[in-house]
């Protein structure tokens, strides 16, 4: 895959990301949905690099292990990443014109509202399930 690249709705922040889509998910946690006021958050993860320019570019520590970045002039959501592995984060498919990877999963479902239907288009997880695969993930990585 070519390189892609976004930007913020104001254009302050722009991002190019490097290599193949390695998922995508929809985040329904009522963290992703405060942030976004409403909707879950749509994110992709890449193989290569993710280079991210623009002073207004702010990271905000929503929990102890994770952080959400969205421009400081806007207000658009960007990306959200794991403090421990902040080269890999999860990048807003929204910023990029035309995003043709769908959705492979809809996770902490479980958190989602009841204003919305979940689409069934991919699998459903719930938040225990996502946390026990990333669990499961880390022990395959330690060894
Ligand atoms: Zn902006
Ligand atoms: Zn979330």
């Amino acid at each position: 895959m070519t390189n892609m690249t976004g930007q913020c709705l104001c254009g302050a922040v722009r991002v190019e990301t490097h290599g193949e889509v390695t998922s995508t998910d929809a985040c329904h946690c009522m963290m992703c949905r405060r942030q976004n006021a409403g909707g879950a958050f749509h994110g992709a993860h890449f193989s290569g690099d993710v280079a991210f320019k623009g002073d207004s570019l702010t990271w905000f520590a929503s929990s102890d292990w994770g952080e959400r970045g969205f421009c400081g002039r806007c207000g658009s959501t960007l990306a959200w990443r794991m403090k421990a592995s902040p080269d890999n984060p999860a990048v807003a498919i929204g910023l990029f014109d035309d995003f043709k990877t769908p959705i492979q999963s809809h996770i902490f479902v479980d958190e989602g509202p009841s204003y919305t239907i979940i689409p069934d288009n991919a699998p459903h997880k719930t938040g225990a399930e996502v946390l026990a695969e990333f669990e499961a993930s880390q022990k395959q990585d330690e060894q």
